[in-house]
Order: structure tokens, then sequence, then C-alpha cells
């Protein structure tokens, strides 16, 4: 009988909390200039259809490599390149990403350059942005050999099993990439410093410090010379792990939101994000591989000698190894984007915790809306975001300060973030 009572008396203060939560996240999507939401929705789904586009590029590219045995004809110029076995497969990779790099060039440029002008995304003139280009295909280079090399070196010692263990060092490697990156790679594009200034250094130390986080490896950089975007980011592996902010937040935000920021960073560090990432994608990676065994037997044995393919220990397959693992990443996007945007909603909830700052967070979710969808529906954001949504953060906030009052922040709330256009 009393539960009769109490039961629609909790149900109506649960509903009418839920309902004082989505009218403040409504209230701060509310602050981004109608004209300003249309265009980041239109450069963001128009980003499904890349997804596409690119995929069908690729298989297209791949199938012209192999079926005008151009990919063949690569490896047979290897060969006369180098006696060496082992060298062929670096002498074969060097022609084959410079094909790719110019057979794929007039895409890169719309999709890199040209579109990202469009929406206001980029600032770099094209002589500079080309310059990084030619950077990205000399790292593609040096990666493709060291793994190639290692590869083709292994795979005939492996027999059947082949994919197993090429799935390990394929995940092996992306731990080395992960690992040289932030020392090798990133300083090619940008320039790292350990953040200096005192307003924004201590509060960030100091909560470094309460959650267990070695102080130094806060770093900035000028994210700037490319892009106006805000981000801040996890990178490295074990040693070379660091936290780093660009300059466009530290320059665009308040420290509540820089902090927010700062709390979501370090709770990718604390959660061991780095490492649970590279074994879950490790998990898709062999599924990729067992599907990629399948798919080569299965066109080798149709098309092998058309295409001039001996087998899986010719390097010449590799056209063939892309496009089949084109197919199955694509099929997979929805379960890569759920590996990576599950961690980022959990950094998110550490990040609130850590920060206490939940109106931070809300405005520094609306500039991640400058560049990412902020209002999907809910099967939308499973497939295509790699982040939680605007709305999925911003209720994440709100619900956090909703139970925790003395944390609302009134500067924050009536703060304005984009002037109107
Ligand atoms: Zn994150």
């Amino acid at each position: 009988m009393l539960l009769a009572i109490l039961l629609p008396l909790l149900t109506a203060q649960t509903n009418s909390r839920e309902a004082e939560i989505k009218a403040a996240v409504d209230a701060y999507l509310a602050k981004v200039p109608a004209a300003q939401r249309a265009r980041s929705n239109a450069y963001f789904e128009g980003g499904y259809w890349l997804l596409l586009v690119d995929f069908i590029y690729t298989i297209v590219v791949m199938r012209l490599l192999l079926r005008t045995r151009w990919s063949a004809r690569m490896r047979n110029f290897a060969g006369r390149i180098t006696r060496s076995r082992s060298l062929q497969p670096a002498a074969y990779w060097i022609q084959f990403i410079v094909v790719v790099f110019l057979l794929a060039f007039p895409l890169t440029v719309y999709e890199a350059y040209y579109r990202e002008h469009k929406y206001g995304l980029l600032n770099q003139t094209f002589g500079p942005w080309l310059r990084e280009q030619f950077i990205m295909l000399a790292v593609n280079i040096v990666l493709g050999v060291i793994l190639l090399t290692f590869l083709f070196w292994v795979i005939p010692r492996l027999g059947k099993n082949w994919w197993v263990w090429s799935a390990v060092v394929a995940m092996l490697f992306l731990a080395f990439v992960a690992l040289i990156a932030p020392v090798y790679i990133f300083p090619l594009f940008n320039k790292f410093n350990k953040l200096e200034d005192a307003r924004i250094k201590d509060p960030i130390l100091s909560m470094a410090r309460a959650n267990g986080i070695p102080a130094a490896e806060v770093y900035e950089f000028d994210a700037s010379r490319q892009t106006n975007r805000v981000s801040a980011n996890v990178s490295g592996f074990a040693g070379t792990l660091r936290i780093s902010l660009n300059d466009n937040l530290l320059k665009r935000c308040t420290l509540p939101e820089i902090e927010a920021v700062m709390g979501h960073e370090m709770g990718h560090y604390v959660l061991n994000h780095v490492d649970k990432g590279l074994i879950m994608n490790g998990v898709v990676m062999v599924l990729g591989f067992a599907f990629l065994n399948w798919g080569i037997n299965f066109a080798l044995a149709r098309w092998g000698q058309q295409w001039g393919i001996a087998g899986i220990t010719d390097v010449a397959v590799l056209p063939l190894a892309i496009a089949v693992l084109a197919i199955y990443f694509f099929v997979m996007t929805p379960v890569s984007n759920t590996i990576t945007r599950t961690m980022e909603y959990e950094a998110d909830m550490y990040g609130l915790n850590a920060s206490e700052q939940p109106d931070g967070e809300a405005n520094v979710d609306l500039m991640l809306g400058e560049y990412r969808k902020l209002d999907p529906g809910p099967i939308e954001e499973f497939i295509f975001f790699d982040h939680p949504s605007g709305r999925t953060r911003i209720t994440a906030a709100m619900r956090w300060k909703a139970e925790h009052p003395p944390s609302a922040n009134r500067a924050e709330e009536a703060r304005t973030v984009f002037s109107a256009q």
C-alpha cells in the first residue's frame, strides 16, 4: 500500500530531475548559433560519405594494380634492383607507396585541403600543406619498409598459421609506432614545449599529483599552424606516454574548461587506455587477419595466375591484402568506433570527478562541436562517432552537476562560447 503511494512519487521525482538535466543540456546546445550548427552538421555528415568514397577508391586502385599486373611488375623491378631477397619487400614498398600516393592525390587534395578550407578548419596555404603531405609520405616509406621487411621475412617461416602471428606482429608494430611517435614523428609537424604559464600549469600539476600522475609530463603544441580546432591528447606508450594540450585550447578556453579537458586526458592516462586500446584493437586485428587469410586464398585460387602472384610469401600480394583488409575494416567501422568511444566516455566520467568542472566540460564540448555533430540520433552515434556526441557528453556533465550542486559555475553557464556570425 505504502509502496503504491511512494512509487509514483519517486518516479515523478526522477522524471522532474531528468527533465531538469535535459533543460540544462538544451540550454548549452542553444549557445551554438544556428548557422554554425548547420555548418558543422554538414561537415560531419559529409564525413560519412567520405568513409564510403575512400573505401571504394581503395578497392578501385588496388584492383587496378592487380589486374594490370602493375603489382607483379613492381615486384620484378624490385628483384632487378636488389638480388637480396630480404631487401626486395622494401624495394617493392617504395614503388608501391609512391604510386598509391600519386593515384590518391586528387582525392587527398579534396578531402584534406579543399574541404577543410571550405569549412574553415584549416589554417594552411597550399605550400605548407603540401610540404606536410610529403613528410607524411616519407614517414610512411620508412615505417612500411620496417614492417614489410619483417613480415616478409617471418611469413615464409610460419606456414599455415602465418595470419595469427602476422596479426601479433602488426599489433606490436602499432605499439612500436605509438612508442616512437611523440619523440620522432609528431615533432616533424608541430613544436612541443613543456607548459610554462603558471596560472594554468599550477592547477594542472596539482590535479596531476592528486591523480598519481608524474607531474613533468604536460606539453603544449602549436596546432594553430594547421588548424583552429581545440584539442588535447594522450600519446606515446610505456616510456614516452605524455599528455599534450594544443595552443588553440590554451588560447580560447577558460581555466575551468582547461581543467575539464585535463581531467579527461588524465582519465585516459590513469585508466591505461593506450594499453587497453592496443589489446582490444588487437582482437579486432586477429579476426581481420583470419579474414585476410581466407580472402587471399579465395582470390589467388581464382585470379592468382592472371595477376602474376605466386602466393602469400610473394610481396606482389600487397594490393590484394590491402583490399581485403579495407573491406574488413569498412564493415568493422562501428566496432572500432565503439571501442574508442567507450574509452572516451570513461575518460569523460573520470574527468568530471577529477576536475569537478561540469560547466567547463559543457562549454568545451560545444567547441568540439565545431567539427563533430552535436546532436545525432543514437544509431548514427553508434556507427559513426569515435567520441561521444556533444549531447551525450553534456548530458553526462549536467547529470554530474545535478548530483553535485556546489560545482555549478555561473560564469561558465553565462559565457558566450561563440561570437554570433
Ligand atoms: Zn579522449
